[in-house]
């Protein structure tokens, strides 16, 4: 289904869109960079509205958030489109190319969120949310409208304008950040993309919601020990409780580094936990994921593979006192 796009400029017979950092100026009949914005009889509209490629419930440990309702089921639910060109893109069937699609409309999706057992609330993941803005906007803000104790989550690529970020921020709970690199050189040559937006929304994120930031490190492109620590001092200069998830990377799509070596992502943590206090590995089997009082070591959270117990009732350390940055 079509939507009107919220963000745009008329320039003459062209319309520059406002939603991303691409900021596409398009003429009738083009698509911008996402694959879902485009000129139609002289308006800008998004052809994704409501359509959805992907829905499962999992695990909220599998967005990854790890300091947000751990132990939860969350439902997590996809459209099509991507404002990034990642060459490792784990979702490009859904990302790079329209695929079939079925409507679901917001009310529905409001009455199907409470009938799933132990379920926190709805995730937009799996594409790129911001790319499905139009829906994910409205759908959120009636969400919450209905239940406040319903959360919202978004899994983004971080690659999205401040103004609609702003607008769309009141209604989310918790999102999962890319940091994809901390070069430009890097976003350029693998995402098609600019580094700086992201951390400018990782910063305005951080003042509206739990944010949790992920890094997939490719080998031999963002794996070396410098790189991290770039990218675990800017997270430790926006908040030193953010937890940072270093993802192992495995070939695919268009990369065809080998995969990233074990030694190299425990290197990698060990650098990120000199600035950050929870650090967590991902795509690597046999390591401790699990979360530990920054104070006196206590263990707060235990995680096998997405199997997670829990040993606090509050934010709070229950031997220690210490507060452990975990909502319940
Ligand atoms: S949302 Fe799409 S059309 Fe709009 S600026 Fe970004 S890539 Fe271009």
């Amino acid at each position: 289904m079509e939507s009107k796009v919220l963000y745009y400029d008329k320039q003459g017979e062209s319309i520059r869109c406002r939603v991303c950092p691409h900021n596409c100026l398009l003429d009738e009949g083009k698509f911008g960079v996402c694959g879902v914005r485009t000129v139609k009889n002289g308006e800008l509209v998004a052809i994704n509205y409501g359509e959805f490629t992907s829905a499962a419930v999992d695990p909220i440990e599998k967005k990854p958030l790890y300091h947000y309702k751990p132990s939860k089921s969350i439902l997590s639910f996809g459209s099509f489109g991507c404002n990034m060109t990642c060459s490792f893109c784990q979702n490009y069937e859904i990302s790079q190319s329209r695929p079939a699609t079925q409507y679901m409309s917001i009310e529905k999706l409001i009455n199907i969120i409470p009938t799933i057992e132990n379920n926190v609330g709805i995730a937009f993941t799996y594409n790129e949310p911001m790319m499905w803005y139009e829906y994910i906007y409205e759908a959120s803000k009636k969400i919450k409208e209905n239940s406040n104790d319903t959360s919202v989550v978004v899994v983004t690529n971080g690659y999205i304008n401040k103004e609609p970020l702003l607008k769309l921020l009141p209604y989310v709970d918790a999102m999962n950040i890319d940091l994809k690199g901390y070069t430009n050189k890097y976003y350029n040559k693998v995402c098609g993309a600019r580094l700086e937006p992201v951390l400018e929304t990782i910063k305005t994120a951080n003042e509206h919601c739990h944010v949790e930031i992920t890094t997939l490190l490719v080998s031999d492109e963002n794996d070396s020990v410098e790189e991290v620590r770039e990218i675990a001092q800017f997270v430790a200069s926006v908040n030193e409780n953010m937890p940072l998830h270093l993802s192992r990377y495995f070939p695919r799509y268009k990369m065809e580094n080998e995969e990233t070596k074990i030694e190299k992502i425990i290197r990698a943590r060990y650098e990120a936990t000199k600035y950050l206090k929870y650090v967590y590995v991902g795509n690597v089997g046999g390591v401790d994921n699990n979360t530990y009082c920054p104070k006196c070591n206590a263990l707060l959270v235990r995680r096998e593979g997405y199997s997670t117990e829990v040993y606090i009732k509050e934010d709070k350390c229950s031997l220690c006192g210490e507060k452990v940055h975990i909502i319940i």
